[in-house]
């Protein structure tokens, strides 16, 4: 539920002119390693790293270990064919004694690099499938000529071979990863690997006959499982040892083995205990006892998650995509986080929505900024840029959460973003520009600050209410919610007072980059005649529209033309701040009430239908900026420096792979599902 994308002004970044550089050597983060499709490929790196001791070295190497030796997991949760999929295109790849520059060569490597960006064959974003350029007779050729060569590794995907030809080549076959169409079967028509042989309705009527709808604690249903049928029965496989996935999880076992002689609290160490237990027995309520221990040890430097944790790639929101992300705080940063932590009951206090969907004492919210030094499974190459776990609900309430910013990660897309012509396309007029300039940057971060560590922590369900109500809509308006509060108290002189910022109208930076984004450039993500789909866009979106217009009367906000192109023009902040209240209260009382219906048609009114006149012309216009909508970013190279008795005396982090070597090692060296 709670993981935080890059918004546009800055994730639509990294310019054409800072390809020509590739990577700096004196200062790596943000630089271009690869461009391709719609996706550019960034460098991030890891300040502070060296200032660790070499015990928190060694703990973050074996977690970095541990984070990598899932990779195969989500790319089998991704789709079934998917492992067998990579093997083979790599394995072309690598095999290939053609000209390289020729037309069917340079398409299939294009693809290749898209399917090693989507972790399969679907875009990571749109989840629509990638549609190869290369001729299916060149492909047939390469197939022969690497079995010519390589005869074992044809014959271990021999049997599939069939369906990889109909993966690529035939759109309509597994065409969509998620889909969220209202009214089909939003099983039978997603690609995704969680369910096999089941409909929608069997899978709802299993989980609602084992659901007791009086239990305060539930578990995480279906978190860590694959549904299927044998002997016409419906049941559930396990993630664990012994069960699916098990080779991955023995090296993801074996490594958090390793770095837990090196935890740094007695409660961290009991946190990856219970870890491993879930791990090993695949129970969930060891993942809950897991969450709690995690969720309550806020003193370590070095943190990580790692499991089975965002439910996005599920169309049903239930079983969770493995991902893994290895952090330290970043003591500077933090203390921004820190304050607002420390203020978060006069926050939940002074929000505008009903005192009976407050909560009346707001626990642990722990937030923090960090700099992430690996990122994987689900969060790579493309990356949040804030996270705020654990989900479930009860846990939440009873023990707080843990919110974080990763400031490398924006750091990187702010390096990336200077000069690329984006601002002076679309933003309207120079004070606006300016005002961008000096405030977006401090404004955004605390955005997300505010969204992870008060909106997500904010509010609660009245009694009785199921946290699933809200169904297919509630990450859409789950996001809507925290951003709403974030942009709510953006422009509280709360801010001032507490010294996060210095200007009274900073805030107008955020608010004229999210009606914009909002309105129209996130726009350029979507391809001509699709809907938004995404839970992010579509709360975006939702807001947007939402505001401009119950804005219509006040001419709070309005879309204009200057020399036949529309831009957003903001004609009354104050107001606008009140609308974001409005809603908020709106939205909350849905959430807090378990109102679908009225959650559906927000979602269905402002969020989802796109005007086609407006979507073409940001299209055009953005392509004339050769701005990659979608960013990405390669992992650092983390070697251990051994003495002569084989003791490790130093981890060295190093900045030079590039993206198709790193994709390829990973498969090579972490790849224990298809070696
Ligand atoms: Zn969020």
């Amino acid at each position: 539920m709670n993981r935080l994308l890059m918004t546009m002004a800055l994730a639509g970044a990294a310019s054409i002119s800072a390809m020509a550089n590739f990577t700096d050597p004196n200062n790596p983060s943000g630089t271009v390693v690869d461009r391709f499709a719609d996706i550019e490929v960034l460098r991030y790196t890891v300040p502070g790293f060296e200032k660790l001791s070499l015990d928190q070295k060694k703990f973050v190497y074996y977690l970095t270990e541990a984070a990598l030796s899932g990779r195969d997991i989500l790319w089998d949760q991704n789709g079934r064919y998917n492992l067998p999929l990579r093997r083979l295109l790599e394995g072309i790849y690598q095999n290939y004694n053609g000209d390289r520059k020729s037309a069917d060569f340079v398409a299939f490597e294009n693809y290749l690099k898209q399917v090693e960006f989507g972790n399969g064959p679907h875009h990571h974003y749109s989840t629509d499938k990638f549609r190869p350029e290369f001729s299916a007779d060149w492909f047939e050729k390469q197939i022969k000529a690497f079995a010519d060569s390589n005869p074992a590794e044809i014959e271990a995907i021999g049997n599939v071979l069939p369906d990889l030809r109909k993966l690529i080549f035939e759109p309509t076959f597994m065409a969509k990863r998620v889909n969220q169409t209202e009214g089909e079967d939003l099983i039978a028509t997603s690609a995704n690997n969680f369910y096999e042989g089941v409909t929608q309705k069997e899978v709802e009527d299993y989980f609602n006959a084992i659901k007791n709808p009086d239990d305060a604690t539930p578990v995480s249903y279906g978190l860590n499982t694959k549904v299927t049928k044998i002997n016409g029965k419906v049941v559930e496989l396990p993630y664990k040892l012994g069960g699916l996935y098990s080779p991955a999880i023995e090296r993801i076992v074996d490594n958090l083995t390793k770095a837990r002689q090196y935890a740094e609290t007695p409660q961290q160490a009991a946190s990856i205990d219970a870890l491993i237990r879930y791990y090993a027995t695949g129970d969930l309520r060891a993942f809950d006892e897991y969450s709690i221990l995690w969720t309550e040890d806020t003193t370590p430097t070095v943190d990580f998650v790692n499991g089975f944790i965002e439910s996005y790639g599920d169309p049903l929101g239930m079983t969770g995509s493995w991902e893994s992300i290895v952090n330290f705080r970043n003591n500077d940063a933090s203390r921004r986080t820190e304050i607002i932590s420390n203020a978060a009951q006069w926050f939940e206090n002074n929000s505008p929505v009903d005192p009976r969907f407050r909560k009346p004492e707001v626990k642990g919210v722990s937030a923090k900024v960090i700099n992430a030094a690996i990122l994987a499974g689900d969060a790579y190459p493309s990356t949040p840029i804030g996270i705020n776990l654990p989900n479930a609900n009860w846990i939440r309430a009873a023990h707080g959460s843990k919110s974080v910013t990763i400031e490398n990660i924006t750091q990187a897309y702010d390096d990336a973003s200077h000069g690329n012509g984006f601002n002076e396309e679309f933003v309207i007029d120079e004070p606006t520009r300016e005002l961008l300039d000096k405030y977006l940057f401090i404004t955004d971060n605390l955005h997300t600050d505010l969204h992870e560590c008060l909106g997500h922590g904010s509010g609660r369900l009245l009694p009785g209410v199921d946290p699933d109500a809200l169904k297919a809509h509630g990450s859409t308006l789950e996001e809507t919610r925290a951003d709403l509060f974030a942009l709510y108290y953006l422009a509280d002189p709360k801010l001032l007072e507490l010294g996060l910022l210095d200007n009274p109208d900073a805030y107008k930076a955020e608010y004229y980059k999210y009606m914009l984004n909002g309105l129209m450039t996130q726009l350029m993500r979507i391809e001509p005649g699709k809907d938004v789909e995404e839970a992010h866009m579509r709360n975006r979106k939702l807001i947007a529209e939402w505001v401009l217009e119950h804005g219509k009367d006040d001419n709070v906000v309005e879309l204009v033309k200057r020399d036949g192109k529309t831009f957003v023009q903001i004609n009354d902040y104050t107001r606008m701040r009140q609308l974001f209240g409005e809603l908020l209260a709106e939205i909350q009382r849905i959430k807090s009430e378990g109102d679908y219906e009225a959650g559906a048609a927000l979602v269905e009114e402002y969020a989802v239908k796109v005007d086609p006149k407006i979507h073409k012309e940001v299209l055009d216009r953005y392509a004339k900026l050769n701005i990659a909508p979608y960013k990405g970013f390669v992992n650092p190279v983390y070697t251990p420096v051994t003495d002569a008795n084989g003791e490790i005396t130093d981890v060295r982090v190093t900045y030079v792979e590039d993206y198709l070597p790193q994709m390829f090692r990973y498969s090579r060296d972490y790849s224990p599902l298809t070696r």
